[in-house]
């Protein structure tokens, strides 16, 4: 108990460092705070873990929906304006998929973007089998898997144009892709033409280029994406 308001007494946000502790909040975090094998006790730095665990009467089953939440697959959908182009895609097992990962136990975000490629893989504990990115998370030490689902990736094409399409899922057991930023590693294709473009590098949101055969501009334009349950 003494820790809990130890930690409690840490959590700076201004509404919440003024209120009395009401006692069912107290007792709410300590109940969490035993049922979550694995969770580090609070210590100097750790404050977020301490802000999540003071989230008061409830934060148990909003903590269950998280954990939920972070199972299964996402979809990453891309979508953007195709100028005389098509095929836009990930190219190869070495492509990057950078992302911003969630831990889905305490909610703790990746401050750099990380990525994930198809030719990784890395052992999960107990011999259960690998997966793409295995991470113990920083804050609350739960070891969290991800997969990226290799027969899911699909090319943008030029029908695709203006329309929210899946383009990759990923298979989540505890971390969650929250950010993506496409960077290097796409090609496309002419539309009519077929001329191979490739190394297209959007991490500006727009590229363009000039098709020798059609004597036509092509291009990229207004890249965004979104993520889905699937
Ligand atoms: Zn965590």
């Amino acid at each position: 108990m003494c820790n809990v308001e130890n930690s409690a007494s840490r959590f700076s946000s201004p509404p919440h460092r003024h209120l009395p502790l009401p006692a069912r909040w107290v007792v709410a975090a300590a109940i969490l705070a035993e049922g979550r094998r694995g969770f580090a006790p609070a210590q100097p730095g750790r404050e977020r873990g301490a802000a999540i665990l003071a989230e008061g009467t409830g934060a148990g089953s909003r903590e269950r929906h998280r954990i939920r939440a972070a199972m299964g697959r996402i979809g990453l959908q891309l979508r953007a304006t195709l100028e005389n182009i098509t095929r836009l895609r990930a190219e190869g097992e070495d492509f990057r998929w950078y992302l911003k990962l969630k831990c889905g136990n305490c909610g703790e975000v990746s401050e750099k973007w990380q990525y994930l490629r198809l030719m990784d893989s890395a052992p999960l504990k107990g011999g259960r089998g690998s997966a793409t990115m295995v991470q113990k998370c920083k804050l609350c030490s739960r070891e969290n898997s991800i997969d990226i689902l290799s027969q899911t990736i699909k090319p943008y094409n030029a029908e695709d144009s203006e329309k929210f399409k899946t383009i990759v899922e990923f298979e989540c057991r505890g971390l969650e892709p929250v950010d993506f930023q496409p960077q290097a590693g796409f090609a496309a294709e002419g539309a009519e033409s077929g001329t191979p473009f490739n190394d297209i590098n959007l991490l500006e949101k727009d590229w363009n280029d000039y098709d020798e055969k059609t004597k036509e501009s092509v291009g990229i334009y207004e890249v965004t994406h979104k993520f889905v349950k699937c």
